[in-house]
Formats: C-alpha cells, sequence, structure tokens
C-alpha cells in the first residue's frame, strides 16, 4: 500500500509561503489584541480573502483559487502558527461553509453564495452544534419548518465559528 502524495508542487510552495508571510506580517501582530477584546478581525479576514485563502479549494468558476487539499492544509497550518482564531474563521470559510453547499447545493445556490464567501467579501457559518447536541448531532431540536414557498426556522445554536457577525 502506498500512501499519499505529499510531494509539494511550486503552486503549493507558493501558497505556503504567501500564507506564511501574512501570517508572520499582518495576524502575529495584532493577535492577542483581538483575543483580549474579543472583537472580530475584519480587516484581516478580508486581505486573507483577497489572497485566496478564504476559498483554497473553490473551483475558479466560484471565486475560489481552485487549488488541492494539501495547498488547504499547508495554507491553514501557516495561518494557525500565527492565530488559531483566523485559521478557524478561515476553516469554516473553507470548508465547512464552502464544502457543504459546493457538495449538496443546486447550481443556483453555488452560484449565489459561494463567491462572496470564497473570496472573502462576505463571512460564512455553518450552524450546527446546539446546546444539548453537540458531537450526537442526530439531537438537535433545530427544525425547519415549510410555510409556503418559503421555511421557518426555529431553534438555539452554539459555539457557532462567526455567528455573531455572519452575512
Ligand atoms: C473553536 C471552536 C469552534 C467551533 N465552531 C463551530 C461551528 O462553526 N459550528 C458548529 O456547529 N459548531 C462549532 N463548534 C462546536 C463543536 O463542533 C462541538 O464542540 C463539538 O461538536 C463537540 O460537541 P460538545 O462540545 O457538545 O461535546 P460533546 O459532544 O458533549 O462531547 C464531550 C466529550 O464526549 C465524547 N463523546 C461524545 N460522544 C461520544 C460517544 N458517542 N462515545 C464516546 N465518546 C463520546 C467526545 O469525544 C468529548 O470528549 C466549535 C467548537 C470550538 C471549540
Amino acid at each position: 500500500m502506498t500512501g499519499p502524495n505529499l510531494d509539494l508542487t511550486e503552486e503549493h510552495k507558493m501558497i505556503r509561503d504567501a500564507a506564511r508571510d501574512f501570517a508572520q506580517n499582518e495576524i502575529a501582530p495584532v493577535a492577542a489584541h483581538f483575543d483580549e477584546t474579543g472583537e472580530f478581525p475584519r480587516e484581516t479576514i478580508k486581505k486573507m480573502g483577497a489572497l485566496g485563502l478564504m476559498g483554497i479549494e473553490v473551483p475558479e468558476e466560484y471565486g475560489g483559487a481552485g487549488l488541492d487539499t494539501l495547498a488547504y492544509v499547508l495554507a491553514m497550518t501557516e495561518i494557525a502558527k500565527a492565530d488559531v482564531s483566523h485559521s478557524t474563521i478561515m476553516s469554516v470559510n473553507n470548508s465547512l461553509y464552502c464544502h457543504g453547499i459546493l457538495k449538496f447545493g443546486t447550481e443556483e445556490q453555488k452560484r449565489k453564495y459561494v463567491p462572496p464567501i470564497a473570496t472573502g467579501k462576505a463571512i460564512g457559518a455553518y450552524s450546527l452544534t446546539e446546546p444539548m447536541s453537540g458531537s450526537d448531532a442526530g439531537t438537535m431540536k433545530s427544525k425547519a419548518v415549510r410555510d409556503g414557498d418559503h421555511y421557518v426556522i426555529n431553534g438555539r445554536k452554539s459555539w457557532v465559528t462567526s455567528g455573531p457577525v455572519a452575512d
């Protein structure tokens, strides 16, 4: 049995180095400030979007960088070395948000909801966890009930990364 191919291409090295430079120059100096104040780091997140870090595996036609999972992991490791809050926000936009819509969404939903998040112009969130339902997601109590041509969603959520500021 052979393992995964972890040879880095020039593209991998480029995104890793760009993420490392950005993390050390722009995130590390402000990380403690955001930890202490609990503010959301809007400006650095927007800049990460402009660098292509918010939709690394998202195809270019939906506003992403069109790279692979290894590129995503390399970039996120560099961001996390400077500040785990930034890397968690990055992770939710890239995977929980974009991946779910790309995998399960309609073409119309992909075109409408993915590009703003993949480009970092908007912030995504993913609401699974509830006060009494974490790993055991099957016990969640929130419900979406159809009401004519829309749904009414009722329930309580907790631990939602970017929840209070998400678009
Ligand atoms: C930084 C951070 C960001 C997060 N962001 C999000 C987000 O964006 N969206 C979102 O929906 N949620 C988010 N979460 C919530 C996270 O997904 C939950 O914390 C996680 O699902 C675990 O749920 P819980 O905390 O209720 O722990 P529990 O599910 O109560 O688990 C507690 C412990 O019991 C163990 N355990 C659980 N079930 C079993 C079992 N059947 N058998 C054996 N052991 C078991 C677990 O391994 C764990 O050690 C975030 C959490 C953190 C810390």
